[in-house]
This record gives C-alpha cells, structure tokens and sequence, in this order.
C-alpha cells in the first residue's frame, strides 16, 4: 500500500497501490459471494457476515474514496439517492433540516414528499446567503444542514465553511452534496463538513456506465451514534451497490484527476467563449468572474470550478429547446459528470417548482477538444436563430 501522505492523485492513480498478497495482481476480483464461513467456535474473526454489509469489492471503493476525501469513513450505496437519503432517514421525525432552495431535483422532490410524510421538517433556503441560513436554524430543533456546492442547475455556490460554523453553533450537523466539485477541487471536510455526498453515478465513476453513490463521515463523527444509524440505514434497507459497480467505480476513480481537469478546462473556455455571445443571454458558471459565487468559489474550489455550466439562450424555451436539437457532438441526455458532453434543457426535465429559467440549457463538460465543443455550439446556435 502505498504511504498515505502521497498527493491524492497518486493515491487515485494507483487505488492506494494494492496488490493481492497471494496473486501479485494489482487490480482487485470482483468479489460475489454473498456469505462467508463461520469460524468453528462460532465466531466470525475475518470480519464479514452477509453481502448486505460486507463485501471485499466495495470495502477498495470505500477505502479509495475515503483517502482521497479525507474521511473517517466512506460507505458505499445503490445510488446518490440511496446515500442521500440514509442521512435523513437516520434523523428522528420532529427534527427539523433545512436544505437549499437550488439543489437536485430528485432530492427536493423526496424532502417535500417521502421526508415531510415522514415527520421531518424541512425550510429550503438561498444557501448563497449566510443570513438566510442562520435565520432558518431552530435552536434544539434543527439536526442537519444540507447543501450541494455548486448547486444543480444554476450552480450557486455555497460557503461551506460558513454555514458548517452556523449549524455546528445550532448543535446540527452539516452534509454536503460534492458531487459536482468532486474532491479534486474541494474536500468538504477541510472546511467544516460532517458528511460528504457524491452520485458516484457522475464524476467518480465518469463513465456513464455505473449507478451508485457514497458517504464520507469526517474522522470525528465516525464514532458517532448519528453515523452508526447511517450504517444501519445501509445495512437493514439493502441500499447496496453490486460488486460489479464497485468494481468498476474503483477503477474510474484511477482516472478522476485528469479526467475533471480536461472538464474543467473546457467548461472554463466554453463559459468564456459564449460569456458575450450575440446568441446568449447568460453564462452560468462559478469560473467566471463576473459570476456571483466567483470569489467563494475560488476559496473553496482548487485548480478549477467545475465541468458543469449552464447557458440562457436568447428567443427564449423553443430557442434553447432547438439549440440542444441541433447539437452534434454535445449528446441531448440527462446526468452529468461522464467523459462525454451532454447537453439537457432543466426546466422540462424539472417541472414545476424548478429554479431553471426556461431558456436555459445546462451542460456537462466531457473530455473532447475544447475547439470542438466550441463549434458544435456555434453551429447549433446559427442553426437555431
Ligand atoms: C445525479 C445526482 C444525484 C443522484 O444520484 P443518483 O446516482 O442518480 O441517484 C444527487 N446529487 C447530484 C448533484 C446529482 O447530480
């Protein structure tokens, strides 16, 4: 293994540079067995029971992560959504949690429907503004504070470490939804965060090849009866990933360096080049200067602002429907986070209660030439007016 001082893009390139002490192989089994033999006297000293908590596959994806997050411990699901959700559902109903107004529609949609139902109570806020936050907190009440910094799909940015000082001065905890920063540009728990988020399903894996998601608890709470009610969440509901997903999410994350480097370059040149565009009313993107989270971003974000941008286009809904019609090389598909670029108009994907301005397409930078990128985009908005 490999000395875990090492800079995260090695300890990411190599998976913490393990080799299996019997094989010498240095990419790990997937791993199927959903049991494990008892020890004669009835104990189970390896460790491992069942594959609903157990399994030597997730444990590499788990451990990876973890290093590269510097947690205390990762915990590897089914889904974002089934690691989102296991946070709120180790609160107890009558809590109270406040959440961000921008954020993953699947998630609001679950907080207003399944989480309310449930006996939580939830306040969405402008989490770009610290006041807001603090006027929301109900002292005794409030357990968690939820955030996703930059913010699905207008991408505000959120002060992780102002709002972790607010909700830790409450007694609540703070979660943050990192999937878009990934942690080459932002390790949440440097800055206060209990728990870190990620639909692995997105950069971790970036391939568009794999649903899961994962839970980071900072090395304080791992101890914690908040993080043993995660664990069990986990454990009893059978939010598992499959071995072949973790497996595939461990070799993905050997590449998520350079892979959110290229998307954050050409999400960068992307947002400059159409930033004045006679087809564009605005740009959307924390790398721009003019951005309103610009300067908390380039405190909490290192070596880039993100592959995610999004892009108003002018003539308004059927102008912007008809641009992502046009694209080529940008694919017309939802998620995010992959090698390759897509393109999606929110607003109808979200419905009603969406933050997306109508004429607003939102895009997720791939890998390919930026050059490229740039003139599938110029054509399509000729193509469009
Ligand atoms: C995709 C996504 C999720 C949900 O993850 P799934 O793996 O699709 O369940 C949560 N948060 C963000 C920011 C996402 O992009």
């Amino acid at each position: 293994m490999l000395d875990s001082n090492m800079k995260p893009e090695t300890l990411a390139a190599q998976a913490l540079g393990w080799v299996d002490p019997t094989t010498k192989e240095i990419v790990g089994q997937i791993h199927t067995s959903t049991t494990y033999i008892r020890d004669a006297d009835n104990q189970y000293r390896n460790g491992r029971v069942y594959a609903r908590d157990h399994n030597p596959t997730f444990e590499q994806a788990e451990s990876v992560l973890n290093a590269l997050e510097g947690g205390g411990q990762t915990l590897l699901f089914a889904s974002g959504m089934a690691a989102a959700t296991a946070v709120f559902q180790a609160l107890s109903p009558g809590d109270h949690v406040i959440a961000p107004k921008v954020m993953y529609w699947a998630l609001r949609n679950w907080l207003k429907t399944f989480a309310v139902r449930w006996g939580l109570s939830v306040d969405f806020v402008d989490m770009d503004s610290l006041d807001a936050v603090r006027a929301a907190i109900r002292p005794g009440k409030t357990k968690l504070v939820w955030i996703e910094t930059p913010a699905n799909p207008t991408w505000i940015v959120t002060d992780i470490a102002g709002v972790a000082s607010i909700a830790h001065e409450a007694g609540a905890l703070l979660a943050v939804d990192s999937t878009c920063a990934t942690p080459v540009l932002t390790r949440p728990i440097e800055f206060g965060a209990d728990i870190v988020m990620h639909a692995a399903t997105k950069y971790l894996n970036g391939h568009s090849d794999v649903v899961a998601g994962t839970l980071t608890c900072s090395p304080a709470l791992a101890t914690a009866e908040m993080w043993t009610r995660v664990r069990a969440v986990r454990g009893q509901i059978g939010g598992i990933a499959g071995p072949f997903e973790a497996w595939l999410l461990t070799r993905g994350m050997r590449t998520l360096f350079p892979r959110v480097r290229t998307a954050c370059a050409n999400a960068q040149r992307v947002a400059e080049h159409f930033a004045a565009h006679a087809g564009v009313v605005e740009v959307l993107y924390p790398g721009l200067p003019g951005f309103a989270g610009h300067a908390v971003a380039a405190r909490q974000m290192q070596g880039g602002f993100g592959g995610m941008l999004s892009i108003r286009i002018k003539g308004g809904e059927a102008a912007a429907i008809a641009v992502a019609a046009n694209t080529q090389l940008w694919k017309r598909a939802t998620s995010l986070g992959g090698v390759e670029s897509l393109i999606e108009h929110r607003s109808s994907v979200e419905g009603e209660g969406s933050p997306a301005p109508v004429d607003m397409l939102r895009l997720s930078a791939g890998i390919e030439s930026a050059d490229d990128l740039i003139a599938d985009l110029e054509q399509a908005i000729a193509s469009a007016r």
